[in-house]
């Protein structure tokens, strides 16, 4: 048998800016008050649990202080110009531009800032917390990353 838990809302949230790019274009600079659903399933310990609530849910919590208040950059952008200074960030599209003070800014190893990365994001997190931990009985982690009501990307990874 397969079991699920599931952590939402209430204290997984952070409100970070960002623009997307798409089909050669790029979002204007925009923010979101961002809700993260995380659900894990596996099989039970000997003790009936897939994870503890209470784990999970401040795992998912210091991954969202970490991306709360901040810029975040696609740094692994194939249409973005991106250049690392001392003090800040230098981000070309074409012929806009902008400068980010570093502390303002959280680069994240992704290709584009869509919910759906972002939720990647949290899932390889989650799995290298949770693989870490030792927890041997999980079968997938699932992020949603709700940028907007009723407006999720969703990631699964199995372990
Ligand atoms: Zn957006």
């Amino acid at each position: 048998m397969e079991y699920r838990v599931r952590v939402e809302r209430n204290k997984l949230k952070f409100a970070a800016a960002h623009f997307a790019t798409f089909e050669g274009q790029c979002e204007p600079l925009h923010g979101h008050n961002y809700a993260v659903t995380i659900e894990v399933a596996g099989t039970l310990t000997d003790d009936s649990w897939v994870v503890d609530f209470s784990t999970l849910k401040s795992l998912g919590r210091a991954i969202c202080d970490e991306l709360d208040h901040k810029f975040l950059l696609q740094r692994d952008s194939r249409v973005l110009q991106l250049d690392e200074g001392m003090s800040n960030w230098k981000v070309r599209f074409l012929e806009r531009g902008w400068v980010f003070p570093k502390g303002d800014v959280l680069p994240l190893p992704i290709d584009n800032t869509t919910a759906e990365r972002l939720a990647e994001y949290f899932v390889a997190r989650l799995y290298d917390a949770l693989h870490s931990r030792g927890a041997t009985n999980l079968t997938t982690i699932t992020v949603g990353v709700e940028e907007a009501p009723g407006q999720t990307g969703w990631c699964t990874t199995a372990l």
